[in-house]
């Protein structure tokens, strides 16, 4: 039976590298979904478009060919065969993403073309509506999410390191703000699922994280 594993979670509760490490360990491949609303929000930014004008950004997703790869160093993320992966990681692109994230047609579009990939193989798939919407029919479902302070103070330390001058107090009004719209937006808002297992991982090492939820799949698995 095809192995799926749907995790959901708002804005640095660790979802992507712990997704990173759980796929790793389950030998099975990292779809990181969030990559492709950034691919779409970069692209808008960089055409210069308004952010705000739905029918446009619906009609640019519609035309612009977004795809993925997995390679050694993880997944890579497409604009019209432009590698984008460096490009949208910045907290410009995030805003970005979580404001096209909210039109109904670009995520039907995005989420069917996440249904395709996770229906060709053994996948993990990371996002805000996963459990809900993407793979309701999950193998395992998990909310993994972490208090305000701790998930933005991982943020900062992470951007630290690739350089950014960003101050804490900048990093954390970002996290509470980019959380707000997706927990606010009409379609398909970032909630747990009500058969999705809530892991908190405020007072939770990395390594703990990666074997609880490990735990939570293999449950499943054998359920
Ligand atoms: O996960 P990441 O921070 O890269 O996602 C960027 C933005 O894309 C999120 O803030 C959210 O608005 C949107 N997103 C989404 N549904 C997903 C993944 C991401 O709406 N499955």
């Amino acid at each position: 039976m095809r192995l799926n594993v749907a995790i959901d979670g708002p804005v640095g509760a660790g979802k992507s590298s712990v997704a990173d490490a759980v796929a790793a360990r389950l030998g099975i491949l990292h779809l990181d979904t969030g990559a492709m609303y950034r691919a779409l929000g970069l692209t808008a930014l960089r055409r210069g478009m308004d952010l705000q004008d739905e029918a446009a950004i619906v009609a640019l997703c519609r035309g612009l060919e977004i795809s993925v790869t997995h390679e050694k160093d993880g997944q890579h993320t497409f604009v019209e065969k432009e590698d984008v992966t460096g490009l949208i990681r910045t907290p410009e692109v995030s805003m970005a993403a979580s404001t096209v994230s909210r039109y109904a047609q670009v995520r039907q579009a995005m989420v069917a073309l996440q249904q395709r990939l996770a229906a060709e193989t053994d996948m993990l798939l990371d996002g805000r509506d996963i459990c809900t919407t993407v793979l309701p029919h999950a193998t395992a479902k998990i909310y993994l999410t972490a208090s305000p302070e701790v998930r933005a103070r991982r943020r900062f330390l992470e951007m630290q390191a690739k350089g950014s001058d960003e101050t804490y107090e900048q990093v954390l009004a970002e996290v509470i703000r980019r959380d707000e719209q997706d927990m606010n937006r009409a379609v398909e808002p970032l909630r747990r699922a009500e058969d999705a297992v809530l892991v908190d991982s405020s007072g939770m090492s990395f390594e703990e994280v990666v074997e609880t939820l490990l735990r939570i799949v293999e449950e499943r698995r054998h359920a």
